[in-house]
């Protein structure tokens, strides 16, 4: 069995190695000169539209998926027509275009904020009278980790925020006062069967997560089922296979869906270390047709924190994959019964790039020992100021 798969950054690198414990090798696509995933297996130089390239992928593997849901449509066509391209194309082209995504998600009966197309100013102008201020005004297309983004608070701000976003067509949506964050990613096989993780809370900053936690505190019951069952139908509903991961606003016993990812999920990092199962390790198992792994939890609490804008471990510790809480310098480690386990991306530092991610289990509630690795991985702390991207 050969998989390909779109993308070799962290979530391809983590794919892969899931994919090589069950014994499956991985042919990557992805134009960049150096990638996380060439680790863990071969890779296809090319642009995501180059036709050649993705005949050559097709060629070589069983089955193509990809870690990312901003495929070039025509690419993911054109791949569809030589292999098995799974999740499938409905999944790929509703979460390609938030306002495409948005209508879905209302459509089945998942509430989420109120919400108008723009194309315009005047359009904006109507949307502002529909939704209200404030608001948030996003790009259809292409945005990731808050970018193509603008916070719109008084009827002045329309004008420069439209410019902001350079003016594509957008989707303006209120702003919602929300509790917190929560995120629940389901696998589900080629034949139906459904595995799920979380909810696990988010915490964002400037746009990007920074931190979550499984099980995600202060979610009521109410709200943590009604989360799993819009989870659950949508994925069925897109006749989806493999992870899907579906981003919430909570609020009291409501729940908003925010977006959905078709894909494995920086939420879901943490299913590493913390359930029996990892998202990769199903996600690649659906892919491929093999029975789904338990996703039962392994102990009774996880923390996931990003490194962004900068690396955590001295260089030398970069070139192994993991690096231990001794390595990080944490004096106190050993005085909790937790273990935390830094993966590296052997990325290149930049303003607001994801670098690695740090994953601290335990058996107790996160107390001051995940403070104290806050402060050992830069950009984790969810009141980072938004000026660090
Ligand atoms: P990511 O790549 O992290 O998923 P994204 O660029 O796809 O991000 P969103 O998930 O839509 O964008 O927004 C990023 C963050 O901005 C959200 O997690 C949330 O913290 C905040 N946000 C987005 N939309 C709203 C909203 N309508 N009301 C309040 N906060 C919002
Ligand atoms: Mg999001």
């Amino acid at each position: 069995m050969i998989l390909g798969i779109l993308g070799g950054g962290q979530l391809g690198w983590m794919l892969g190695t899931a994919a090589r414990r069950l014994g499956i090798e991985c042919v990557f696509l992805d134009p960049a000169e150096h990638c996380t995933a060439d680790l863990v297996g071969n890779r296809i130089r090319a642009a995501y539209d180059d036709a050649e390239a993705l005949s050559e992928l097709a060629r070589r593997c069983d089955v193509v998926t990809y870690e990312f849901e901003n495929v070039p449509a025509a690419s993911a066509a054109r791949l569809a027509e030589e292999v098995d391209v799974r999740p499938g194309w409905k999944s790929l082209e509703t979460s390609q275009d938030r306002l495409v995504e948005k209508s879905f998600l209302a459509a089945h009966g998942v509430p989420v904020a109120s919400f108008a197309a723009v194309e315009d100013l005047t359009s904006l102008a109507a949307a502002v009278a529909k939704v209200g201020l404030p608001a948030i005004l996003k790009t259809r297309r292409g945005g990731y980790d808050g970018k193509g983004q603008a916070v719109l608070r008084h009827p002045e701000d329309l004008e420069s925020g439209f410019a902001a976003i350079g003016e594509r067509p957008a989707i303006l949506e209120s702003m919602i006062d929300f509790d917190l964050e929560a995120s629940v990613l389901v696998v589900r096989g080629d034949d139906g069967a459904t595995e799920v993780w979380g909810p696990i809370r988010n915490q964002h900053a400037g746009g990007i997560l920074r931190r979550s936690d499984c099980p995600a505190p202060n979610v009521s019951p109410k709200a943590a089922s009604a989360m799993l069952a819009h989870t659950e139908k949508l994925a069925r509903a897109l006749d989806h296979c493999g992870v899907l991961t579906v981003e919430f606003f909570v609020r009291g016993d409501d729940v908003l869906a925010n977006e959905i990812a078709p894909r494995v999920h920086n939420s879901g990092h943490l299913t590493i270390e913390f359930a029996e199962t990892d998202q990769f390790e199903n996600h690649v198992r659906a892919v491929t047709r093999l029975p789904l792994g338990s996703t039962a939890a392994r102990h009774r609490h996880a923390t996931m924190l990003n490194a962004i804008g900068a690396s955590p471990v001295h260089p030398d510790l970069a070139a192994d994959r993991i690096a231990t809480v001794d390595d990080l310098g944490i004096a106190s480690a050993e005085a909790t019964d937790g273990v935390a386990v830094y993966h590296d991306y052997r990325k290149k530092p930049r303003p607001g790039r994801k670098v690695g991610h740090l994953t601290a289990v335990s058996e107790e509630a996160p107390g001051a020992w995940v403070d104290q690795l806050i402060t050992v991985i830069p950009g984790s702390s969810a009141t980072e100021p938004a000026s660090d991207d």
